[in-house]
């Protein structure tokens, strides 16, 4: 998957996410027998009901996607068997689209969304804005997905505790906020987990792109005699006038994307505290200061042969004039400082708003469980530690998960349950769990209920008896286990009357 921002693709699919819905794959390929017949841009699922949408995505800069275009992505949605789709283009939208869409509608049974460069424009707006559900009803209504998940009360009040809406912010150039103070994706059970506080944090950074070339030439002839071209960017903490060393997170992070960096953007509290720190350097003194290091960074010496075939040193040292400067750019970063206390437990996550895979700092990524340190993957819903796909025992009759800590399991068949739905039933000697299908051996003495470690067979009449009813006997080396003295007894006299052989062979017999 590309990284977000970087392309209109992942925009379309950003916007889908911050929607809550799923994105499956990015690209999808569509085969048929065996070969590829094209793609879909992105495969999105929606939770609540299940259903995929197909998405194709047009940026063609000065283009209009039209008819054809359309038809390619109805015959992808019919190769998929899908009802649902979107057509986005980053510009236009050809005006024959409206009428097409209300025919494969229907004609078909397809749903298809057009979406053109105004429609985009305002889910973004909501996006930053975090009106999350304005883009789930846009989405819901106009696709026709009737969500069978009925709002319950708890989900009201959880809705309102977490969003108070507070002050917006103004950000005169800023890279987006494309993700919020969610938990984390990679928890596959995080829908109840919210961040019991979190700070968006606006930290100013100055980026100076710049290039230089030096060059020597011999003071004779002209001849060039060496070049040197450098050209990067330099990243400085407009709060500090600190140079970001290139090891720094958030050096690598406004490397990678400050290109994306966004112009006017608002953003308002919502469930969150936003914390802008304002830049405090000059700007001017910053850009002198770096061209003179650069410059200084890049002399060059060259040795030549004057017309007296004398050898002889030169040196060339740049101005910081010759220093060309691009910016440089003050963009403010948005980081996220997101805690969740869950029962005893404390998390803290720090991570870049732009791209939540670039993560500072994350106490929920490991497996708590007895020092494991593997990839958490959900998280036990009793005692809120992060667990890894070994560690994770979900409840067999509700899917709940738990950690091996706190699931119940059945002793004998190792199945696993939650409090609400563990067995009541228990091994009558060591007291461990059984479950419906393992409590069915009772003890013919004492009818106690036994699991298999607390239990024999007795061998001559097949019942089985608790620990505490077997009666042993020792035969030559084998120990044979029996019911009642009676059975005892029975297999004692058939022992005694047979030969050598026959007692061998009866006490061998399993
Ligand atoms: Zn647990
Ligand atoms: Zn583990
Ligand atoms: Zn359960
Ligand atoms: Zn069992
Ligand atoms: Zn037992
Ligand atoms: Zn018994
Ligand atoms: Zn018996």
């Amino acid at each position: 998957m590309s990284k977000p921002g970087e392309s209109f693709e992942s925009q379309i699919a950003l916007i889908l996410h911050s929607a809550g819905f799923v994105i499956k794959e990015q690209p999808h390929k569509v085969m048929y027998q065996g070969k590829q017949m094209g793609d879909l841009d992105v495969l999105a699922q929606d939770p609540l009901t299940d259903t995929i949408l197909g998405v194709s995505c047009k940026d063609w800069h000065g283009q209009t996607p039209g008819s054809e275009q359309f038809s390619h992505l109805v015959e992808m949605l019919e190769f998929e068997n899908l009802k649902y789709g979107i057509f986005a283009s980053s510009g236009f939208i050809a005006d024959t689209l409206p009428p097409r869409a209300e025919h494969v509608r229907e004609k078909k049974g397809l749903n298809i969304v057009l979406l053109d460069h105004k429609e985009i424009t305002k889910l973004k707006n909501f996006a930053y804005s975090k009106q999350i559900t304005e883009i789930e009803d846009y989405f819901r209504t106009r696709l026709g997905l009737i969500s069978n998940k009925k709002r319950t009360i708890g989900d009201e009040i959880r809705a309102q505790k977490a969003i108070v809406t507070g002050r917006t912010i103004e950000c005169e150039r800023s890279l987006p906020v494309n993700f919020w103070n969610e938990s984390p994706r990679y928890i596959i059970n995080n829908q109840d987990l919210l961040p019991s506080e979190s700070t968006l944090k606006l930290e100013p950074y100055l980026v100076v792109d710049y290039n230089l070339h030096v060059e020597a030439r011999h003071p004779g002839t002209g001849k060039l005699l060496k070049e040197r071209d450098d050209s990067d960017i330099v990243i400085v903490d407009a709060v500090h006038g600190r140079i970001l060393p290139e090891n720094d997170p958030i050096f690598k992070h406004l490397k990678q994307y400050y290109t994306n960096a966004e112009v006017h953007l608002s953003i308002q509290e919502k469930g969150f505290t936003i914390r802008k720190t304002e830049s405090s350097v000059n700007q001017r003194e910053i850009v002198r200061m770096i061209r003179d290091q650069i410059a200084a960074q890049n002399e060059i010496r060259a040795y030549y042969t004057t017309a007296k075939n004398e050898e002889k040193q030169k040196i060339v040292r740049p101005r910081a004039e010759d220093v060309h400067i691009i910016g440089p750019y003050l963009i403010h970063v948005p980081i996220w400082d997101v805690k969740f206390h869950l029962g005893s437990k404390v998390y803290r996550r720090t991570y870049f708003g732009y791209d939540d895979d670039d993560v500072i700092l994350d106490e929920m990524s490991k497996c708590q469980i007895k020092s494991c340190k593997h990839n958490t993957n959900s998280i036990c819903i009793a005692c809120y530690s992060t667990i890894c796909d070994n560690h994770s025992r979900p409840c067999s009759t509700c899917s709940k998960i738990l950690c091996e800590l706190c699931a119940s399991t059945c002793i004998d068949c190792r199945t696993n349950f939650c409090k609400e739905h563990k067995p009541l039933t228990v091994c009558g000697i060591c007291k461990l769990i059984l479950c419906q299908n393992c409590s069915t051996v009772e003890c013919k003495e004492c009818k106690t209920l036994t699991c298999s470690n607390h239990r024999e067979k007795c061998i001559q009449c097949n019942d089985s008896v608790c620990d505490s009813h077997i009666i042993a006997k020792k035969y030559t080396l084998l120990t044979k286990n029996f019911c009642s003295q009676s059975c005892l007894n029975n297999f004692d006299e058939i022992y005694k009357s047979s030969g050598m052989f026959g007692k061998f062979k009866k006490i061998i017999r399993k």
